[in-house]
């Protein structure tokens, strides 16, 4: 599954290619995807000249004077610029046509249709977007937010750090190896961890999303780049799908259990 650092990189990827473009036209193979398409992307889009492509969570907006749309990449969708002439393949849902001299098109695949392209008016918030936590690499995210954010809280801090209420995008991979990193049991109620240890573990989710988008994400499969090639890499994860072999920091077996229906990793010793 895509995760932060697969759309941030994916955005990245295209900004170059279709900012400033004008959009031509907008195909639209199927009138769903996890939901269905609203008519504004067809009748609206085309004529309009794409400003910039934005990244809010795990959603991408292509903002226009018109409206943005407003895409997610769900389990298995990519997002990349192609010749006009390339064929279309089973799982192409949508091309958005670009008027760049080189007759391009932005084609959105989702074998699985986990995604979705929606539509906010300007000046609007799509109810996706509200009540959405701050951004992880933003200076609004840090340790005594999330201290301030977890007093009383009696659920277990990994699930506290995966709400996208408290902030968007630490998803299964990145808040075990945050955990990790910082010495916290994924199993403490989120309400027992100081605020020094807030401040350990907020460090931590900075550096390793920060690290994973300079390494272009990870995911375990499916993701394909903006340029075609598969996205995943050998990200050197600590304690994530580890479950069973040595601690990477003391040799004691890491240990594996559901908190909250994801499958977690930890090491019992290291992780208090
Ligand atoms: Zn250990």
């Amino acid at each position: 599954m895509p995760e932060l650092p697969e759309v941030e990189t994916t955005r990245r990827g295209l900004a170059p290619h279709v900012e400033g473009r004008r959009i031509t036209g907008v195909v639209l193979r199927r009138p769903d995807l996890r939901w269905p398409i609203p008519r504004e992307v067809a009748e609206l889009l085309p004529g309009q000249r794409i400003e910039q492509v934005r990244r809010r969570a795990k959603y991408l907006l292509l903002d226009t004077q018109a409206g943005s749309a407003l895409l997610h990449l769900g389990m298995s969708g990519s997002l990349r610029v192609l010749p006009a002439a390339t064929p279309v393949k089973a799982h192409d849902h949508v091309d958005i046509e670009l008027d760049d001299g080189s007759r391009r098109v932005l084609r959105f695949t989702d074998p699985r249709r986990f995604g979705c392209l929606l539509w906010q008016p300007p000046g609007a918030t799509h109810e996706l977007l509200r009540d959405l936590g701050p951004e992880p690499l933003s200076d609004a995210f840090g340790g005594d937010y999330l201290f301030a954010l977890s007093r009383g809280r009696k659920a277990p801090v990994k699930t506290f750090l995966m709400d996208q209420k408290i902030v968007v995008g630490v998803g299964n991979i990145y808040a075990a190896e945050a955990l990790f990193e910082a010495g916290i049991s994924p199993l403490r109620a989120a309400g027992k961890v100081s605020r020094d240890r807030y401040a350990l573990l907020a460090a931590a989710v900075k550096r390793i999303l920060a690290y994973a988008i300079e390494r272009g994400g990870t995911t375990l499969r499916d993701y394909i780049n903006p340029d075609g090639q598969p996205g995943y890499f050998e990200l050197e994860l600590s304690a994530y799908g580890r479950g069973g072999e040595p601690c990477p920091r003391c040799g004691r077996a890491l240990k594996q259990a559901a908190i909250g229906q994801r499958a977690t990793v930890w090491c019992p010793h290291c992780q208090k």
